[in-house]
């Protein structure tokens, strides 16, 4: 994971259509709280608005086609939403709790471009907060007291959380947040370990011929610029390869 810069401005879509759709969820709410807190009335979401392919497009763009968790590029990928608006799970010893953070349902900040993977099977409805008690439970509730476990790549850095050893994902110092990430996206599951594993390889070699007194100058120069640009936002699993740097490929 690395930080991600979404642009200031919201598409129009959200701005128009998914405030306009956000108020009728409120007026919905208000109409019978205990019904939707209940569960027995649930919200229905317009995917043509938070999924439009300008909101898409907006997210991939400021993303380079990466999920935001595992930065793998995608095609297609899904519009995540940080905080989940059907509903929330604190962890596994709680039911699905209702409603969810409906009235983010088409907020710009709250929405992320994500792999399916990270999104549907793993994340789905989980997002552990420090407190429970602090939960907004409601369009009435303030969501700054919330101090969520799982890392906001557009509010803050994971790497100051997640690094890596070799190609594993760890959490720093084994800070509780970092551990949360990993647990909660499936950042260590074996099928992006065996993808990061052979990026990992494939840089290393990179980088241990670049300091190879035996190759030719301009070659060495060739090969530390492939690892430049492997560091960058742009590329698949940069924090990895940032994090290999800062210790010289040593593991
Ligand atoms: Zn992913």
């Amino acid at each position: 994971m690395i930080k991600i810069d979404r642009p200031s401005t919201a598409p129009t879509k959200l701005t128009k259509d998914g405030a306009e759709a956000t108020e009728e969820l409120k007026r919905l709410f208000e109409a019978d709280p205990d019904g939707y807190k209940s569960g027995k009335k649930k919200f229905v979401f317009n995917k043509k608005i938070y999924g439009h392919e300008t909101v898409k497009a907006a997210l991939k763009a400021a993303q380079f086609d990466k999920c935001c968790f595992c930065e793998r590029k995608t095609e297609v990928g899904h519009v995540e939403h940080f905080r989940g608006k059907g509903g929330y799970q604190q962890d596994e010893t709680e039911t699905l709790q209702y409603p969810g953070y409906y009235w983010l349902a088409y907020y710009w900040t709250n929405l992320l471009f994500s792999c399916e993977t990270c999104n549907s099977s793993f994340k789905r409805n989980f997002f552990p907060l420090k407190n429970p008690k602090h939960r907004a439970t409601s369009h009435h509730d303030d969501i700054s007291i919330e101090k969520p476990l799982i890392i906001n790549p557009s509010t803050e850095d994971p790497e100051k959380f997640i690094e890596f050893y070799s190609h594993y994902p760890k959490a720093i110092k084994g800070n509780k947040r970092g551990l949360e990430t990993i647990k909660r996206t499936g950042l260590g599951r074996p099928f992006i370990d065996d993808r990061r594993r052979e990026h990992y390889l494939r840089v290393k070699a990179f980088y241990l011929l670049s300091n190879e007194p035996s190759l030719p100058a301009n070659k060495r120069d060739e090969l530390r610029q492939l690892i430049t640009e492997a560091s960058n936002k742009e590329s698949e699993y940069a924090s990895m390869i940032r994090c290999a740097l800062k210790h010289g490929f040593r593991y």
